[in-house]
Parts: C-alpha cells; sequence; structure tokens
C-alpha cells in the first residue's frame, strides 16, 4: 500500500494539471506524455531487450502520416487511421525487424541508423504527403461528439495512454514472455537451451516499441493538426534514446522522468541561452550533449534509480506460489536409447575440440564424461544440445537425429541441460530463474500478459519453479537475486531450472563445483532419486568420490577423444586413464 503512495498522488497531480496550470505548461506536459510514449517502447526494446534503435522517429512518423494523409485526403475517422496506422507500423517494423535483428553487436544500431533516415526522406520526398512542408489541415479527434481542439482537450487522452502503456508493459515484464524478454540481454544462449525463441521474442519487442511510437505519432498529428518531416528525423530518434537513457534504460518509469527532464531542459535552455550569449542559434544541443554525458558518468543506471532510492521499498513477495501440477510428458521406460552420440567432432578452426566421440545414455542411468581439464567435456555438452553444433558425426536423441534441430528443439524433446560457467539472471530472483526452465510448459504470450489474461497459467508455471527448488533444497533462497547465491548455490539453481522444464535427459556440467561436503551428499542424493525416477544424466564432474559413487557407466576423455569407456571400477583401473591422470585416479 505504502508502495502505491506515490504514484497515487503522481496520478492525482496529473489529473488536476488542466485545472491548475497555464496553457504553456499544459502544451509542455503533452509533449512529454508524447515523448513518455516513445521512451517507454525503448525502454523495453534497448533496456530490457538489449537492442538499441536510433530509428523511432520514423515509426512515429508512420502513425503521424497515416492519420495524416488518410483524415485529410480520404475523409476517414481518426479513430479508423489509428488502426490502420497500427497495421501499417506493424508490416514495415515486421519487415525492418526481419532484416535489421539478425544484425549483432554495433550493426544492429547502424542498421537502425540506415532506416531512420530512409523513412524520414521517404516522408519528405513523397508527393502526395506533402513534400518538405508536410500536410496541414489534419481535423481533431472527438469523442462521443466532444473535439478535442485544444491542448487541454487532449491532455488526458495523451496521459492515459502513457499511464496504459506502463501498466501493459509492467504486466507483460512479470511474465512468462517477459522473462524470455529479459532473458535476452545477456542469456540468449542459456534462453535458447531452455527452448525460448530468441528471434521470435527480439521481433516481438521491436514490434511493441514501434507501435507504441506509432501511437504517440497518431496523438501528435491530432494534437498539433499538421505534419511535416521534421520530428521525424534521425535526430529526434537520438533524442528519444537520450531521454530513455537519461531517464533510466531499464525502468519504464524512467522513460517518463527522462522525457520530462529532457523536454524541460531543451525548452529552458532555448529560451536563456540565446539571451545569455547574445546571439541566436541551436546552442541548446551542445549544453544537452554535455549535460547527458555528465549525467551517463554520475548515474550509469539513469536518473530513476536515483529517485526509487527516496521512494518506500516495495514490499517483496514472499508466499510460496501453489497452484496444482503441470502435465508431464509421458517418461521413456528405464532402460530405453535416450541419447546416442556418434563419431562427433567438433572444430575451432585449427583446434579440433572434439574428435571422433562415440557415447551413450540410458533412461535410469548416471553416465559419467570424465577427463582433464580441456580434454573437449563441455564442448561435448554443447554438441549434444546444438548450443554450438558439432561439425560432422551424427547425434540422435529419443531415436531421432538432431542434426537440422535448433537448441530449442532439442529442449522441448526432453533434454535439458546446465552450464559450467552458470548461466543465470544476478539481477532475477531465485524463483523467476528458476521458471524460465518451465517456459515450453506453457504458451500464453505477450498480449496475454499485457493485459493479465495469464494469471491462472503464471500461478502453475511459478509453482513448479517454486517445487522445484523446494526439491534442491534451496527453499530459503527462493527470492533472493540469483546473483546474490554462492556460486556453489548458482550451480543448484541451474539444476532446479533445467528439472523445471520436465526433461527425460539432463545434461549436468560440473553440478559440484564449489560445494560443500554435506551439499555434495544431498546433490548425489538428488541424481540417485532422479535415476530412481527413470531419468537419464549425462554427468561431467571432477570430484572422483563424487563421479564414481555415483556413476553407472563412465566415458573418459582426453584431447578431444575417448580413452575409456565402462563400469566405473574397470575405468579406475585402465592405465590409460591412469596415465591421463597421472596417477591422480586412485
Ligand atoms: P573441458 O570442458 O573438458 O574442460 P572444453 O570443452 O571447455 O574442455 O574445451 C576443449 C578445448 O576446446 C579447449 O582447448 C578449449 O580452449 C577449446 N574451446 C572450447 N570452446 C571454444 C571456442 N568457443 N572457441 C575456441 N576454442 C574453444
Ligand atoms: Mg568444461
Amino acid at each position: 500500500m505504502r508502495r502505491q503512495l506515490p504514484l497515487a498522488v503522481f496520478i492525482a497531480l496529473l489529473a488536476a494539471g488542466p485545472l491548475l496550470l497555464p496553457e504553456f505548461s499544459i502544451t509542455l506536459l503533452n509533449y512529454i506524455g508524447l515523448y513518455a510514449i516513445v521512451a517507454v517502447g525503448l525502454v523495453l526494446l534497448t533496456g530490457v531487450g538489449g537492442l538499441t534503435s536510433f530509428g523511432q522517429a520514423a515509426f512515429v512518423g508512420i502513425g503521424a502520416y497515416t492519420t495524416a494523409w488518410m483524415t485529410t485526403a480520404h475523409g476517414v475517422s481518426p479513430w479508423l487511421t489509428l488502426s490502420i496506422g497500427l497495421v501499417v507500423t506493424a508490416a514495415v517494423a515486421l519487415f525492418l525487424g526481419f532484416i535489421t535483428l539478425r544484425m549483432g553487436g554495433h550493426y544492429l544500431p547502424l542498421g537502425t541508423i540506415a532506416w531512420g533516415i530512409s523513412l524520414y526522406f521517404l516522408f519528405g520526398n513523397v508527393e502526395f504527403l506533402g513534400g518538405h512542408t508536410g500536410i496541414t489541415g489534419i481535423p481533431p479527434v472527438s469523442l462521443f461528439g466532444w473535439e478535442m481542439k485544444s491542448g487541454r482537450d487532449f491532455y488526458y487522452l495523451i496521459w492515459l495512454v502513457v499511464l496504459l502503456a506502463i501498466l501493459a508493459l509492467r504486466n507483460l515484464l512479470d511474465s512468462r514472455e517477459g522473462r524470455a524478454i529479459r532473458a535476452l540481454k545477456g542469456g540468449a544462449v542459456m534462453a535458447e537451451a531452455m527452448g525460448i525463441n530468441t528471434p521470435r521474442a527480439k521481433i516481438v519487442i521491436f514490434l511493441i516499441a514501434a507501435l507504441l511510437a506509432s501511437i504517440s505519432g497518431w496523438l501528435y498529428a491530432h494534437l498539433q493538426r499538421f505534419v511535416n518531416p521534421t520530428p521525424f528525423s534521425l535526430t529526434q530518434g537520438i533524442e528519444y534514446l537520450f531521454m530513455a537513457v537519461v531517464g533510466g534504460i531499464g525502468h519504464v518509469w524512467g522513460a517518463v522522468l527522462g522525457a520530462g527532464l529532457i523536454t524541460v531542459l531543451k525548452q529552458w535552455l532555448q529560451d536563456w541561452l540565446p539571451q545569455i550569449l547574445g546571439q541566436s542559434g541551436n546552442f541548446e544541443i551542445i549544453v544537452f550533449g554535455v549535460a547527458v554525458v555528465l549525467i551517463l558518468q554520475k548515474a550509469r543506471d539513469g536518473l530513476w534509480p536515483v529517485i526509487l532510492r527516496l521512494l518506500p521499498a516495495p514490499s517483496r513477495q514472499r508466499a510460496v506460489p501453489q497452484a496444482p501440477a503441470l502435465d508431464r510428458r509421458p517418461a521413456p521406460p528405464a532402460g530405453t536409447l535416450l541419447l546416442e552420440a556418434n563419431g562427433v567432432t567438433k572444430r575451432f578452426g585449427g583446434l579440433v575440440a572434439n574428435n571422433n566421440m562415440s557415447l551413450t545414455v540410458r533412461a535410469g542411468e548416471v553416465m559419467a564424461l570424465i577427463g582433464p581439464n580441456g580434454a573437449g567435456k563441455s564442448t561435448m555438452f554443447n554438441c549434444i544440445s546444438a548450443v554450438d553444433p558439432a561439425s560432422e558425426g551424427k547425434i540422435a536423441f529419443l531415436g531421432a537425429s538432431t542434426a537440422s534441430l535448433a537448441a530449442r528443439d532439442i529442449a522441448s524433446r526432453g533434454m535439458s541441460r546446465t552450464f559450467q560457467h552458470v548461466r543465470l539472471l544476478g539481477q532475477m530472483s531465485v524463483l523467476e530463474n528458476v521458471a524460465i526452465g518451465a517456459h515450453l510448459r506453457g504458451s500464453r504470450g505477450a498480449l496475454a500478459a499485457a493485459l493479465r489474461l495469464d494469471r491462472a497459467e503464471e500461478q502453475r508455471l511459478l509453482a513448479e519453479a517454486a517445487r522445484q527448488i523446494e526439491r534442491v533444497g534451496l527453499a530459503e533462497h527462493m527470492f533472493d537475486a540469483a546473483g546474490s547465491l554462492a556460486l556453489g548455490q548458482q550451480r543448484i539453481v541451474e539444476i532446479a531450472r533445467a528439472l523445471c522444464s520436465d526433461p527425460c535427459l539432463l545434461l549436468l556440467d560440473e553440478p559440484a563445483a564449489g560445494l560443500r561436503y554435506r551439499e555434495k551428499q544431498a546433490l548425489a542424493e538428488l541424481l540417485r532419486r532422479l535415476r530412481g525416477e527413470g531419468m537419464g544424466i549425462l554427468l561431467v564432474e571432477h570430484d572422483m568420490d563424487f563421479v564414481m559413487g555415483l556413476a553407472d557407466r563412465v566415458v573418459v576423455m582426453e584431447f578431444g577423444e575417448k580413452i575409456a569407456e565402462g563400469a566405473p571400477e574397470a575405468v579406475q583401473r585402465d592405465p590409460k586413464v591412469l596415465e591421463a591422470y597421472l596417477g591422480g585416479v586412485e
């Protein structure tokens, strides 16, 4: 409740605005609202999803020009042109998204600059859009016979859209699809291994950000009643990004703060600088640039976190989610051949990390893959799970070749894994991290999440995650940030996440590293129980006591090749194995 108070005050102030403020302030607030709608989209796209776009102004332009042209030239109702604008924006965004989102690193922002400029020149050079003069005489929007002619009329509509956009985005981020989106930045490999279609998630956020920009454009056109290309240029696109970054690119409310600050600052500088310098010109741009750099120096995450510290702390959720269990896939009977790798070779340039490797795993057995550091064990895991597919060789999972499958397809068939170098989203709670593992056991998408129609399913996914966390013995850390746990415990979180996908084959890469003796015993106990339930487990581990006490069969690797295979006792006596470990195996 205390948490809601600042929000209630903010909304009350917003509502009272038109009654108290002069025309000039209302105009300023209207523009802040319009910018904030675009910046909210950028928080999702860039702040959360890690995809930087300089081209959002072009989508604003599409929304604005669609309604400007259709209402003036064809007399179409503004409410209809809003939907048409959204459809046009979606089509353009899908097209641009499919081309640009494949590009990694700096190529993506460069791509957005390219189409940002292209669309801007398109607006300015198409004759029926009025060229550089633009389109005038755009009709006002009317609602139940009330014509919104003045800025004061429009104010409530704009800020209603801002608040709804923020609400929808917050709902989205707190959902199955939201976790997939939050995994994009820094967790894409893990996400794919958990069955998340990351290219699709990128398209989804690209589309949402474009649609928000388009709505802002529609509002702009009907507020201003005329459009020309200038506000949809690359410069404005950069300014939108500034707003999101200065406000706090990882926080939805940062978008409003950033839009407010930049707009007011710019206005103020435009008024005062020419007076101070005794000369007119766009000096504000310079001051503005310096100010942005300074803010980023002092507050990397933008200014919203600074404000957040002044607000009452959120009451952390502590109730363990409860819901009926999710459906489980039929488990293959014990002894079924789950995995068969034959002649797997993996090259990194000239380095042969895996050479002609073969192994099998059956349901209800623990197969250990051991060997000195650098032998190629993790590489083999990546080949099997298609995180980094093999150069040559055959891998079959449940009797079917996985050659043409992506990691997420293999995950959907019942293989799950952990990573030697832990891949958790450190800021997210243990519960949310583990719930990522259950991604494929739900189906509700972004729209359902934004409208909160996904709650029943979400509760079941979270309850499943909670059960797996309890199962691995980390119940007391369920609501802690995953990054705050000891490294050994983080590995256990990864096991819970893998179990959450209801796998029949589990690949564990050094799960016991960093665990204390008792924790290792508990882990061994858990793995025995899983084996007893018919799960196949492929285990990489350096602790020989742990391996030999648990494994049914062992494969030993050295320099990418298999040097021994068999029962633990036999392997331990193998001269080649003793040699490889320099007498290290007792
Ligand atoms: P292990 O898990 O048995 O310790 P790895 O599979 O991690 O060994 O590594 C096997 C060999 O492959 C090492 O020499 C390692 O440096 C190399 N290697 C692993 N991944 C890559 C990569 N992505 N690019 C180049 N070389 C790699
Ligand atoms: Mg390794």
